[in-house]
This record gives structure tokens, sequence and C-alpha cells, in this order.
């Protein structure tokens, strides 16, 4: 409790109010979603929230209280005052509220269409298995899992039951970042030279999850540290060939017991480009700059919830606030509802690609040699 309220305190300080593609671009096309919106008229998708922890109840229920094409339709906790309170708040029959053992019976219930995990990390591979046995396409929040066999058993469970899998990467659908993606793809600038990306807060509560390796598989790196691989991921359209990494100290041994404190990270990237990541759990930062041959752009706040600020070597953007989570699922249902599909660009490949990168980090900071990607 006393976490979450530090970490969203911190996100409030931030100012949180609780295109064209290039065939070189590995990362599936992230600008494609039309900006204007038909007004949607057809079924609403059911979502299942799973976990109604801090992210659960403040962010993603508030915003699917504002999407036109999916709703909160049940949820999964081990909590019974939670589930009564969620079921008076937002109309939810008792049919459609499971707990962790109950969970698989929601194979039955026409009125779930998609499971959203947003469970502690090492939970997500256990119950995104068991939603697509039910049959249910299923979200997922990052990290997608705590280790890339975890996150191959996830895609292989989802592709074996013939559902979608998709990782809650909110900020591919964020007007800012979506600008400055589209900037880099179109080389406004010219080519990108040097990235840095970084994410850190200050964490609360030492008995929390979030520092046992066995609940979170790490520290800042697999919470925050995950936005500025995919910043640079997003950025150059590329992937990394080779990392470099070095753990911070600790100044807290109360709390960083078991995970690490911080961590700083060099990847290459083709066409020289380097990256500099850093993620902390003691610093307060959150910033994406990205310099490319003619200019620059730089986001900050540029992964929290927002309102995302930017500005490049031409002046400040000047874009719409959204609200995070209810642009992201709205984005995702209209796709769905248009393909049958999710966005190829959140899917479960994006994840375990993030978790190679993940690991490899770590590897790097452990053995103090670089690690290659290739
Ligand atoms: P919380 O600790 O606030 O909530 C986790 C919930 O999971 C609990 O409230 C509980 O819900 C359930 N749970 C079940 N078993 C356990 C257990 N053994 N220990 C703790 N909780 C348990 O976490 P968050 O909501 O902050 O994070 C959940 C996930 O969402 C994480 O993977 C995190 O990385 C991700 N996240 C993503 C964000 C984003 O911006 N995309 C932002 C914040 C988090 P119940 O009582 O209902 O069973």
């Amino acid at each position: 409790m006393a976490e979450n309220q530090t970490r969203r305190s911190f996100l409030q300080n931030l100012g949180v109010g609780l295109g064209t593609t290039a065939a070189a671009f590995t990362i599936p096309s992230l600008v494609s979603i039309p900006e204007s919106k038909p007004k949607y008229e057809g079924k609403k998708l059911g979502i299942a929230l799973v976990g109604l922890g801090s992210y659960a109840k403040n962010q993603l229920a508030v915003g699917l209280e504002q999407t036109p094409n999916c709703y909160l339709a049940g949820i999964v906790t081990g909590t019974p005052a939670k589930a009564e309170e969620w079921m008076k708040k937002y109309n939810i029959p008792k049919k459609n509220v499971y707990n962790y053992q109950t969970f698989d019976q929601i194979a039955d219930n026409k009125d779930i269409d998609i499971v959203y995990v947003v469970l502690p990390n090492s939970m997500h591979h256990e119950y995104v298995i068991r939603a697509a046995k039910a049959g249910k396409h299923v979200m997922c929040e990052k990290p997608m899992a705590n280790s890339v066999k975890d996150c191959q058993e996830m895609i292989k469970a989802c592709k074996d039951a013939g559902v979608q899998l998709g990782i809650g990467y909110r900020m591919h659908f964020e007007p800012f970042t979506k600008e400055i993606i589209r900037m880099s793809r179109e080389k406004v600038f010219g080519n990108v030279k040097f990235i840095n990306s970084n994410f850190g807060f200050t964490i609360g509560d030492p008995t929390q999850w979030r520092l046992k390796k066995a609940m979170a598989g790490g520290g800042p790196l697999m919470d925050v540290g995950v936005y500025c691989v995919q910043g640079a991921r997003y950025i150059t359209g590329k992937e990394p060939l080779a990392v470099t990494a070095q753990f911070g100290p600790i100044t807290d041994p109360t709390r960083f017991k078991d995970v690490e404190e911080s961590l700083s990270w060099q990847f290459d990237f083709p066409d020289a480009v380097t990256v500099n990541g850093f993620t902390s759990y003691k610093t307060n930062i959150e910033q994406l700059f990205a310099t490319y041959e003619q200019g620059f752009i730089h986001l900050s706040p540029a992964y929290s919830y927002g309102p995302i600020k930017g500005r490049t070597s031409q002046g400040e953007l000047n874009l719409p606030i959204v609200h995070h989570q209810a642009n992201m699922l709205e984005a995702i249902a209209r796709e769905f509802q248009e393909t049958k599909m999710f966005p190829a660009h959140i899917s479960g490949e994006e994840g375990l690609k993030d978790m190679k990168y993940l690991t490899a980090i770590y590897e790097a900071a452990q053995t103090g040699k670089k690690i290659s990607l290739v």
C-alpha cells in the first residue's frame, strides 16, 4: 500500500491525474491506427481483469469506463472484499466474478472475450497459459514474464489454443510517442545517431513483491527499464546487436537485498547508433532523448501515465493528451473487431524480444562482458 502511494505520488509529481513505414524497420508498424475514429456502434468486447491491484484499479478499470468498444465484463481476484466492491462499482454480475481457484471456469463464460493479466510478474506465465487453455484471448502486463523460456511457453500456449496474445505496451498508442516514431521513420532530422533512455522512481514499502526476485524477476530493469529498451527499439525501428551493462551501487541494503537498486547499460544498434539506458528504484528520472544528423527529440515525461511532454529541435510538440489505458484498450479492441487479431507491434513475440534483451543486460552486468545479441 505504502509502495502504491509512493509510486502513485511519483507519477502524480510527473503530472499524472490518477505514419509511414520503412522496410528496414523490424518492429511491426506502430503508426497504422487512424487518428479519426468512426463512432463505434457494434457489440462491445468483454474484458476480465485478473488481479485487482494498483494498476488494474487506478488505470485499467478507469480506462475501461471510457472505451466505446470494450468494457469491464468480469474480474478475477483472491480478495473477497475487492470482489464485493468492484461488483457494486462496475455493475458486474456475480457469474462474472472468479478467484484463482475457479479461474478456469471462465472458459464457459460468453461475456468474456479477453482476459487481461495484471498480476505480479512471476504469475503472468501461469495465468496467460490458463487463459489460453480456457479459449480466451489474452492481454498480459509488462514485463511479459520472468524468463525467456516462460515467454516462449506463453506464446506456444496461445498459438496452440488459437487465441491472440498482446502485451500492455501502452506507449505504442500514445500521441507524442507515435509522433516521434513517425519523425524517426520519415527521417525528418536524418538518421538517428544516439539515444538516451532513462526511467526510475523512488520505491516505497520494503516488503513489496517488486523487491523480491522470485516474484518480480529482478529490480527496476524488469519494472520500468523495459520501457527504456522499448523506447530505443521504437525510435530506431531496429534490434540491438550487443550490450554492456553495470549495476549501480547499493545505497539502501534494507530494500535491495534481492534485486538491483539501479542499472546502466549501453546497446550497440545497427549503423553505429549507441543507446545509453539507465533505470533505478532510488532516482526519479524519466526521459527519452534522441539526437539525429540534423536535430533532436526529447520526451520528458516519456513513459509514465502522462501528460507526456516533448520538444524537438523544431520546437514544442503540441499533441492531444490522452488517457493511456483507455486509448490503448480502444485501439486494441478496434483492431481486433476489424481483423480478429491484436496489433502485431504488441504481440507476445515483441514481449519475448524485450525479455531476451533484459536477460542479456543482466548477463552483461553480472559478467562484465559485452553480450552479443545476434
Ligand atoms: P499490485 O501489487 O498493486 O497488484 C497486484 C495484484 O495481484 C494484487 O492486488 C492481488 O490482487 C494480485 N495478487 C495475487 N497474488 C498475489 C501475490 N502473491 N502478491 C501480490 N499480489 C498478488 O501490482 P501492480 O498493479 O502495480 O502491478 C501488476 C502488474 O502490472 C505488474 O506486472 C506490473 O509490472 C504491471 N504494471 C504495468 C503498468 C503499466 O503502466 N503498463 C503500471 C503498473 C504496473 P487481488 O487481491 O485482486 O488478488
